[in-house]
């Protein structure tokens, strides 16, 4: 397929899964018309790169919702000045997403082959704002902390303790929250000593697997 044909397909899935579903922030618009998709998923899934739902990207794992990946973008309110955390890399697609709209993302998976991958992404496309490492996220990332926004892209029974104390004063947080399989979307803001929840979308992610998150052996 051409690269304009791709280009069509993405301004497609603009205009008919998030304009339509109520995504407003037009930075984040632009940057979904914008960040080439299709590269973020492997060649057996390149025909449905833009389709309407989440895609296996391997090891059990998958790329989200072109839908879900705007809405949390734009629960994180962002303006182009923000130091992010991302647990949660995968295939690095909501991370290319939030390099274009903040200024420095540093971003945690847990497993080492798609973390490679997700890296060789960011290289050849030239985000240099992007830092990532290959750890347990739901430690969170102590040596640059703290944070002005997180966000979690696995479902988790509860947030993860270190990263609401990685958070800024102000800073926003969001992640899906619930039981195995199924979560809500949910935005805590951090204000001195006060957090405020703030429910959306209810979601389906794949799970945060670690201390803090799901024990490994319950999966
Ligand atoms: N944002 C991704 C979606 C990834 S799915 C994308 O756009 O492609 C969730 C990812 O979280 C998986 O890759 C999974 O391996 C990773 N993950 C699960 N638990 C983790 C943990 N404790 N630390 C870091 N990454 C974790």
């Amino acid at each position: 397929m051409a690269a304009a044909d791709f280009n069509s397909l993405r301004e497609y899935m603009v205009k008919s899964q998030l304009i339509v579903r109520g995504i407003k922030d037009e930075r984040v618009l632009e940057a979904m018309r914008k960040v080439p998709r299709h590269l973020f998923v492997g060649d057996s899934m390149l025909h449905r790169a833009y389709d309407d739902m989440a895609l296996s990207i391997g090891e059990g794992q998958t790329i989200s919702q072109p839908y879900m990946v705007a809405v949390m973008t734009e629960l994180l309110g962002l303006e182009g000045d923000e130091k992010v955390l991302e647990i949660g890399t995968g295939s690095g697609y909501q991370t290319a997403i939030i390099a274009e709209l903040s200024k420095e993302v540093y971003t945690i998976e847990r497993i080492a082959a798609l973390a490679g991958p997700a890296e060789d992404r960011f290289r050849s496309l030239h985000y240099e704002n992007v830092h990532i490492r290959v750890s347990n996220g739901t430690l969170g990332w102590p040596g640059e902390s703290p944070f002005d926004r997180i966000i979690v892209t696995a479902g988790t029974p509860k947030v993860p303790e270190p990263l609401l104390q990685q958070l800024a004063d102000q800073g926003i947080l969001v992640a899906p929250v619930g039981d195995r399989f199924s979560q809500q979307l949910t935005r805590f803001k951090k204000t001195k000593d006060k957090l405020i929840e703030e429910y959306h979308t209810p979601c389906v992610f794949v799970p945060l697997v670690g201390e803090y998150g799901w024990e490994k052996d319950s999966i």
